[in-house]
């Protein structure tokens, strides 16, 4: 395009959305911290995009979105393409362009690191699709022909609407359970509103419904409706279960007064915040144990853990209040799972971190006081390539806290009811599939051979997500989601 300003990636910074002033967060306001692009701004930051001939962005993205092409239709205005585009490959891209680590995925591997700033992938994307949809664009569907068939999705997560969503494209009729009475899984529960706004939420059920696909919510499958009766009901069954059996580190002490697990809090908050004042006595399905959160204005919270939902914490007790709010974690900065960018607006929010702390145990009569911890430095590389922390003899001291929050992450929980059905699973808990967990790193379409992608050791039951990866991300269990209708397609279709 000759009246693409070639010299735009220099000229013009790197530039993200505006954020929520400091002291409106640190004040408690849970809004999305970061605004969305006016037409301008998106235009320009898009501009910036060098269209590299082999795009690495594209690579790095497990959904392999075509980011240079929408970035450009971005550029000349062209909203509503842009949105049909960045629909293509991912069924749920106003999401992902808010909570994907975009510092590890696409823009890491933009060209432009090189010193230039990396283009604003994700919030071009956000950008996109919001005003697209705000504007009424919806899924174009007119093309697609009813197939007769009918696929029950368990799990309203990421995985299960990228997997719904691609089978109402193939004209399958997809119906997705869930426990819980919204969709988005860990997007609803889990995920702070200063990530995730839960209105995208509402206005993504509203455009899946318009493509037919059905909720039926409130519905444990196992309770309140059986697998058997699931596959006389339907052609296939996808499971889209997640990840929730806490990983608690079995620490001294652990029982203590004031000693949370990370994802009751995180809920607890969600409902509080979203106004539901009778949050406190709800009880959350296997976490009965943890109804009432401390007050945390004032007190001292210790974070244990550094992933993403450690991040969570940190920043949600900041808006609650609390005096100093510390996260100490095993290994050093360069090591940690969470988002170099949540770490910043972590630190920036005056999160103080402890790098190279391991925790020993949590010390206090009835309520904790504290957490012993040791140094750590780091050892040889495991066999993932990750350096294991060692604690160093004679290092240990106590860090003073009122409250503790455990955020060492989550491991699969499956239901008896699968391996009565002869699905197997994994040594680890993770239900087997055919495809091998891991495979977006490849830019895979479709099988040439034979075999099915994501189904499990039952012909007629598919599995993907956190469920299937183990704790990941959002983006991953969309990729899943989506290989698996292709699957479903493909056994149900040919
Ligand atoms: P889930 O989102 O867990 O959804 C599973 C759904 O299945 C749930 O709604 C559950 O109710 C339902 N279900 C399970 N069993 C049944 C049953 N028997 N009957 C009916 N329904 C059932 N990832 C990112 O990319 N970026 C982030 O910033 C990020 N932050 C995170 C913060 C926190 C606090 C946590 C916990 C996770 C975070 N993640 C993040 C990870 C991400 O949320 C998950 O990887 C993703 O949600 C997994 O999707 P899923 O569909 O496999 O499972
Ligand atoms: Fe980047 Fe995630 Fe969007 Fe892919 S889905 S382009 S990794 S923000």
């Amino acid at each position: 395009d000759s009246n693409k300003p070639v010299f735009a990636f220099r000229d013009t910074p790197r530039q993200m959305p505006a954020r929520i002033p400091l002291e409106l967060r640190q004040g408690g306001d849970w809004g999305e911290l970061y605004g969305r692009f006016g037409e301008a701004e998106a235009k320009h930051q898009s501009g910036r995009c060098l269209d590299c001939g082999n795009p690495y962005c594209a690579w790095k993205c497990p959904l392999h979105n075509y980011i240079p092409r929408w970035l450009e239709l971005a550029r000349e205005g062209r909203v509503h393409e842009a949105a049909a585009l960045a629909h293509e490959t991912n069924p749920l891209p106003e999401v992902c362009g808010r909570v994907c680590p975009q510092d590890r995925l696409c823009e890491g591997s933009c060209t432009l690191n090189d010193g230039f700033g990396a283009v604003t992938i994700g919030a071009v994307e956000k950008y996109i699709v919001d005003r697209a949809l705000s504007e009424g664009w919806r899924p174009d569907l007119s093309r697609v022909a009813a197939t007769g068939k009918r696929v029950a999705v368990i799990g309203a997560g990421p995985a299960g609407l990228s997997c719904a969503d691609r089978l109402a494209r193939a004209g399958i009729e997809a119906t997705v359970f869930d426990r819980y009475e919204q969709i988005g899984g860990l997007l609803h529960f889990g995920i702070p509103s200063f990530k995730l706004e839960k209105s995208v939420l509402a206005t993504r059920r509203e455009v899946l419904e318009g493509m037919g696909v059905q909720f039926r919510l409130g519905v444990e499958i196992g309770r309140d409706v059986s697998l058997d009766a699931l596959l006389v009901e339907f052609d296939a069954v996808f499971l889209g279960l997640g990840s929730y059996r806490y990983t608690d580190g079995g620490l001294p002490g652990q029982d203590l007064k004031h000693v949370l697990p990370a994802l009751p809090f995180l809920v607890h908050n969600g409902r509080l915040v979203h106004g539901d004042d009778a949050a406190h006595a709800k009880p959350i399905a296997g976490w009965e144990d943890h109804i009432a959160l401390p007050d945390l204005r004032g007190k001292r919270v210790v974070v244990l853990g550094g992933g993403d939902t450690g991040m969570d914490c940190v920043r949600s007790a900041v808006r609650l209040g609390a005096a100093r709010v510390t996260c100490a974690y095993r290994r050093d900065e360069a090591n940690m799972p969470g988002s170099v960018r949540e770490v910043a607006n972590a630190r920036e929010e005056g999160v103080q971190f402890l790098f190279n702390r391991q925790p020993l145990e949590l010390i206090g009569d009835e309520a904790v006081t504290g957490v012993r911890v040791a140094e750590t430095r780091l050892g040889e590389p495991d066999a993932r390539g990750r350096r294991n922390a060692e604690a160093v003899p004679g290092s240990e001291s106590v860090l003073a806290a009122d409250v503790v929050i455990i955020a060492f992450g989550f491991q699969p929980d499956p239901p008896a009811w699968l391996s009565a059905h002869g699905i197997a699973l994994e040594d680890n808990g993770r239900i087997r599939v055919t495809q091998a967990a891991g495979g977006c790193s490849s830019r895979r379409r479709g099988n040439a051979d034979d075999s099915v992608p994501y189904q499990t050791s039952h012909p007629r039951v598919f599995a993907g997500g956190d469920g299937v990866r183990g704790a990941d991300l959002v983006v991953t269990a969309a990729y899943e989601g989506r290989e698996a209708a292709a699957g479903i397609v493909k056994l149900l279709l040919g």
